[in-house]
């Protein structure tokens, strides 16, 4: 005999089994509970509700079974095991009684047994019903909805039975005597266990190498996969951004609580621009999954592209998606489809590539049938939405500028990529040569190259060097500065790597042009390929287009990771930004592209909201309008920010490094010529039009600009063109006294375009960089422009103290540099240190933020130290810095002695009531401090007693503040009262 005690005993137990298996174990054991009265009608609707957690409604219905008592314990334990399949007899039925009363009663207590035999037929039950008016339209729809599997159809069915009071129960009982018995509805596990073992052998296989793989090194992921930062995007709807500026996580915690805005939502969105890794990273979790390392609460995973579903130009259900476009089931399909959408919280879906998706998220049409099929862009953004496969869990990546605010509703947590650390850089170098002396020779290369170092934290970056070592070694990197530089590296890479024997490895004009024709091809397919937004080529495309084996043999087009390998498997380049730079090539030195069509890629682009049809390239070119038409259309049709990537390399191509190259390529430089004036032209104008759209300074304020992605990407391409002159002259006559360019994505290149543009400016400027990713190589990267700046604000922007040491000697040298707000970094005491030592010889630095750092005691020590004769500091913040006894004597000294610190911001460390002594011997002979912060420390009445004695003799002083300390409401107000000066 089970007792209550022994049921309760077995509650943990007992929720697994009934929540872990499917929903319809948990209906089937509701059936037995039904039959035999152990649950009232009530107590089944209180845990039949959908879309609750089956883990809630387990609980409930333990919570129910307990309450009603010993006997009921026990028959729940039979009914656990019956559902199980462990009692697998049915009763036979009977005849049945004639009355109506009593057969809806039969209907109950024989439930379980009339699941079994009308599940099979539920349709045909319907019709016949519908037929003898025993049921409407409406009602037969209601139990028909796709959502429900057949078995939940049949109890639907019986539920209306039981309240319709017309006969309709002693009908249904007449008639299902007559039908035959059909197999247990129970979920086929072995069925499920084959396809996951299936699926895993499919997804293995599919991640198993490089995405940048072309057959020609031995890029398995396993050995080359190096970390890459991942930082959680904080709700900055929320407003104030947190404490600590970067939360980063590992790969194995996307899917956990940390970082989550949004409970009710299913999805991980992972965003970086091309080349930050997002393929690579998720390509990274499939393989952990196949391989069983890690991800394992997931039985189901299926891979998805957007270029795979935008290539699906036929409707598709969630069913034919899962099974047709990812791994088919070799038996029970029904049941394991079944099982998915009784799992959902087993299942993961990921896409990759949403910003190559031509369609837009929208919430306009509304799809919940899994088995009902819909376009490929509806079933995305519906799976998304949570309409279909509510609970699953899915990651999704994109470029940032196709995430819109009605998609974000959708996200349960953002993550960003960083790229590689510094570290990181190394580790993947180390990875991808086992020659440890060629590792090593490349580490140094490109340590010693500052510009090649801050590209490299793009793993496309690290991938163009690890794979163009030999030339790197051979000839040095200091011809490495731009994008383009790096791609043109790579390009003769390829070249020289297909026909070995007719290119010597070189520098000049002579390697392209012998393959020109090649490039022009691939040029004309990636410009075509852009305008129509189609990243994939199918054999036929590509004979449209004129790509010949001999194009494919250079290895920038490869099949297609998205689609099956067969033979005819579509290809793609390599990457998205390869693309794009052949796209550039095909503008520049295509006969039939006009200089005019510059303007169209630099300034008049705006995109339309429907792409071209999906034509063959051919159909684009030979249109019967003149051929620089469809040029345009495309340019027109491009996603504007592919056509700006396109436009970096394009004014990459046109510096004067690469002159020559281009030129003799060409044969002929006058529409070159026209074309890069064209280019400095719209560039020196894009800025100029951006410097006019900022509004007039508010009179005794400076002229402040707010910098947009627009203006990151000129300064970035007048950067690729390195021209001095024309940078200078963009810039000259900008009026400008605060440049704020926040939360804009830059990192150490943009950093040094950055540099390269402003140090031509006339005036001095504050230049605002706050949260972005500029880390300590970013700010060797501005040292050029710092001569003009008068603040530098770098708060939030995981600079080290490494970074310290490049900004000080440069910084603290110029004269008109007022203010550093290096808030929210990795600075130490070391780095604290170094500040101190470049402060001993300024005596320009107004104001010092080191907000949110952690200096310590000793970084306060030696800061304290150096400030104890500095003539011009006036504001200081050491909040938050672990600052306590030690660091505190220090600066009481400094205050003994500073003659013009007006603000010392102490809050949020561990001060002390003993700490107020010694800032009060410190006040006392101080004469220039007027407002002290000390907010959050661990003071109390004693403490701000003594603070009393200075206040008495001490004028200077407006204001202490001293918010979350340790005080009672009593105390608060008589302090108030003593001193107003108190802040509490
Ligand atoms: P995205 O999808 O953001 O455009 P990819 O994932 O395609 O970027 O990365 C481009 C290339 O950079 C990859 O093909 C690979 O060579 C390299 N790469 C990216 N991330 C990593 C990583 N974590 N480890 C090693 N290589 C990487």
């Amino acid at each position: 005999m089970y007792t209550q005690e022994f049921f309760q005993a077995q509650r943990s137990q007992l929720v697994g089994r009934l929540a872990l298996r499917s929903l319809e174990n948990f209906e089937s054991v509701l059936d037995y509970l039904l039959s035999w009265e152990v649950l009232t009608w009530e107590d089944y609707e209180s845990v039949s509700l959908p879309g609750q957690p089956l883990s809630t409604l387990a609980r409930r219905l333990l919570d129910i079974v307990w309450n009603k008592g010993g006997q009921s314990c026990e028959l729940l334990f039979a009914a656990v095991q019956k559902a199980e399949g462990a009692d697998e007899q049915t009763e036979p039925l009977r005849k049945w009684s004639q009355n109506e009363s009593c057969s809806v009663q039969d209907l109950q207590k024989h439930r379980p047994t009339i699941v079994r035999k009308i599940y099979g037929h539920v349709e045909s039950i319907l019709n016949l019903l519908l037929e003898r008016g025993f049921l409407t339209k409406y009602e037969c729809d209601e139990i028909r909805l796709p959502i429900f599997t057949s078995s939940q159809r049949a109890r639907r069915l019986l539920d209306f039975a039981k309240v319709k009071d017309n006969g309709v129960a002693q009908f249904l009982l007449q008639h299902i005597l007559q039908l035959p018995v059909l197999p247990v509805p129970l979920p086929d596990v072995t069925a499920c266990k084959k396809y996951t073992a299936k699926l895993k052998a499919t997804v293995s296989a599919q991640s198993r190498f490089l995405s940048t793989y072309d057959g020609t090194e031995n890029l398995c992921l396993e050995n080359i996969y190096t970390e890459n930062i991942l930082e959680i995007r904080k709700n900055l709807s929320l407003g104030v951004p947190s404490q600590k500026g970067h939360d980063t996580l590992e790969l194995a915690e996307i899917f956990n609580h940390k970082g989550c805005i949004n409970e009710d939502a299913d999805t991980v969105l992972l965003v970086g621009e091309a080349g930050s890794g997002k393929s690579t990273l998720l390509q990274q979790l499939h393989r952990l999954w196949a391989t069983g390392q890690q991800f394992q609460d997931f039985l189901f995973v299926f891979p998805f592209s957007c270029r795979q579903l935008q290539s699906m130009d036929k409707p598709v259900s969630v069913q034919s998606l899962l099974f047709e476009q990812c791994c088919w089931p070799n038996e029970g399909q029904q049941e394991v489809f079944w099982y998915l959408l009784d799992h959902p919280d087993r299942v993961l879906l990921t896409f990759d590539g949403f910003d190559e998706f031509k369609f837009r998220f929208t919430e306009r049409e509304t799809h919940c049938s899994p088995t009902d099929p819909t376009s490929a862009q509806n079933l995305l953004f519906n799976l998304l939405r949570g309409n279909l496969m509510k609970n699953t869990k899915k990651v999704l990546t994109s470029r940032p500028h196709a995430i819109c605010p009605s998609l974000r509703k959708y996200v349960r947590k953002e993550l960003s990529l960083m790229g590689f650390s510094q570290d990181g850089i190394e580790l993947f170098m180390r990875k991808h040569h086992s020659d440890a002396g060629v590792a090593d020779r490349l580490v140094q290369l490109v340590k010693a190259t500052s510009a090649l170092h801050g590209l490299c934290h793009v793993p496309v970056f690290s991938w163009i060097v690890s794979r163009c070592h030999k030339e790197l070694l051979l000839h040095g990197s200091g011809f490495l500065k731009t994008t383009t530089d790096m791609y043109l590296l790579v390009l003769r890479h390829f070249i020289s790597h297909a026909s070995p024997e007719d290119v010597a490895w070189g520098l000049g004009a002579s390697t392209l042009r012998p393959r020109l024709p090649t490039i022009l091809r691939l040029g004309r397919l990636a410009l075509w390929g852009l305008g129509t937004c189609s990243y994939v080529f199918s054999a036929e495309q590509l004979r449209a287009s004129g790509v010949d084996e001999e194009d494919l043999s250079l290895g920038f087009l490869v099949p297609s990771k998205s689609f099956p390998p067969e033979s005819s498997a579509p290809v793609e380049f390599l990457h998205i930004t390869l693309q794009c730079f052949f796209a550039a090539f095909y503008l520049l030195l295509g006969a039939d592209v006009n200089p005019s069509a510059i303007r169209c890629v630099f300034g008049g682009h705006k995109k339309p909201h429907q792409p071209l049809p999906r034509l063959f390239p051919m159909a684009c070119f030979q249109s019967p309008e003149p051929e620089e038409e469809s040029v345009l259309t495309l340019l027109q049709r491009a996603e504007t920010h592919n056509v700006r990537i396109t436009a970096v390399f394009l004014a990459g191509l046109l510096s004067q490094e690469h002159w020559r190259l281009v030129t003799e390529c060409r044969g002929t430089s006058t529409p070159l010529l026209q074309k890069k004036s064209r280019v400095r032209r719209c560039l020196a104008r894009g800025l100029r039009r951006h410097f006019r759209s900022i509004p007039r300074a508010v009179p005794g304020e400076v002229k402040s600009m707010h910098a947009m992605p627009e203006f990151v990407w000129l300064i970035r391409s007048l950067y690729e063109m390195q021209d001095e002159h024309l940078a200078r002259k963009a810039v000259s006559k900008l009026e400008v006294g605060h440049l704020k360019v926040t939360y804009c994505n830059i990192g150490p290149a943009e950093c040094a375009a950055l540099a390269f543009v402003l140090k031509n400016l006339q005036q001095p400027v504050a230049l605002q960089l706050d949260y972005n990713s500029v880390g300590d190589i970013g700010v060797e990267q501005l040292l050029p422009c710092l001569s003009v700046c008068r603040a530098l604000y770098l708060r939030d922007n995981n600079i080290s103290d490494q970074g310290i040491c490049r900004l000080v000697d440069q910084a603290l040298q110029c004269d008109q540099f007022q203010k550093l707000a290096l808030g929210n970094n990795h600075i130490t005491a070391v780095g604290a240190k170094v500040l101190a030592e470049g402060l001993k010889d300024n005596d320009s630095l107004q104001f010092l933020g080191l907000w949110g750092n952690t200096v310590g005691d000793e970084g306060a020590q030696a800061l304290a130290c150096a400030l104890h004769d500095h003539h011009s500091l006036k504001w200081l913040s050491l909040v938050g810095n672990n600052i306590g006894s030690v660091g505190t004597q220090a600066l009481a000294l400094m205050l003994e002695k500073n003659v013009s610190l007006e603000e010392l911001c102490l809050e949020e460390n561990h001060l002390q009531d003993e700490d107020m002594c010694t800032l009060v011997d410190g006040l006392k002979k101080n004469s220039s401090l007027e407002v002290l912060k000390l907010s959050n420390n661990r003071i109390t009445h004693r403490g701000v007693s003594a603070l009393l004695q200075v206040l008495e003799s001490n004028a200077t002083i407006r204001s202490i503040w001293l918010r979350g300390n340790t005080f009672t409401p009593e105390e608060i107000e008589q302090l108030s009262l003593m001193d107003s000066r108190l802040l509490f």
